[in-house]
């Protein structure tokens, strides 16, 4: 293990221009469940019938009352972990630039990261499905729900649901980040959702080195991966900057 975070950290060194591919599994340790995997949430949901934009639409108050309502409180509490703390520290050593997240929680901004691409949208921000008004996550009353704009049309957060695109800025901002990167982090992903899980590919066939860190192997482990460091975001993120601050 530790031969293995010390090759890590010299091909950190070595590009100086690296970008981080995050999900779900980086915010594990602040108390937000996956989608997949032990304790994640399509154990008890379906996806389909809550995380589909066309469940929404046709019954908003389901949507928020099963999943949305307690997804924000939960988001509206969680704090960054080390790992998201550790993506802040290489940044600050000159080492990382860009973070891709497929999360919506917003904690590589709390934690201080300044450019973060957020891949499936964000919870912070909420848009009125009539008439596109914006409204932040500290101004949403949740007394009602579905919450409603003032126009009557039903709030939905800015999170790209199953059946709704990406938008182009973030899939063409990643493309770019991931094709000119030396060395792709890929943390805590099952790499499994389309496209974010084609950016450690694009990252491959341009020629950087791929390091993963999960506590499960990946279809992208072996495969595309050049590394791959099994453990929990926040305890491998500590040791490799324990790596990289000793050889500094
Ligand atoms: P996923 O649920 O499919 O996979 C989670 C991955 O994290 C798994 O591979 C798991 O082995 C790994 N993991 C578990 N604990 C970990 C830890 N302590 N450290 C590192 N890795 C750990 O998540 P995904 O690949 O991000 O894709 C699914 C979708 O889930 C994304 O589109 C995202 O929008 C959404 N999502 C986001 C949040 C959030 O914002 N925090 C939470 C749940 C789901
Ligand atoms: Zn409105």
């Amino acid at each position: 293990m530790e031969s293995l975070i010390g090759k890590v950290a010299e091909n950190l060194l070595k590009h100086r221009n690296t970008v981080a591919l995050t999900g779900a599994g980086i915010s594990v340790e602040s108390g937000i469940p996956p989608f997949r995997g032990k304790g994640g949430l399509w154990e008890k949901f379906d996806p389909m019938e809550y995380a589909h934009i066309d469940a929404f639409i046709k019954d908003p108050q389901k949507v928020w009352n099963v999943l949305l309502k307690g997804m924000k409180e939960l988001l509206d509490q969680a704090v960054p972990n080390d790992g998201h703390k550790g993506l802040v520290r290489l940044e600050h050593l000159g080492i990382l630039q860009t973070v891709i997240t497929q999360n919506v929680d917003g904690l590589h901004q709390k934690a201080g990261s300044s450019d973060v691409i957020e891949f499936h949208g964000s919870f912070a921000r909420y848009r009125c499905m009539a008439c596109s008004r914006c409204r932040c996550s500290e101004k949403m009353d949740l007394s009602c729900i579905p919450p409603r704009c003032d126009c009557g049309g039903v709030f939905k957060p800015e999170i790209v649901f199953f059946g709704e695109m990406i938008s182009t800025e973030q899939l063409l901002r990643s493309r770019q980040a991931a094709e000119g990167c030396g060395l792709m982090l890929v943390v805590g992903t099952s790499a499994t959702v389309q496209p974010a899980a084609f950016m450690p590919v694009i990252a491959k066939e341009s020629g950087a080195t791929v390091v993963e860190i999960n506590p499960e192997p990946t279809w992208l482990t072996g495969n595309i991966s050049d590394y791959f460091i099994r453990g929990a975001a926040g305890d491998v993120m500590n040791r490799i900057l324990a790596e990289l601050e000793r050889r500094m």
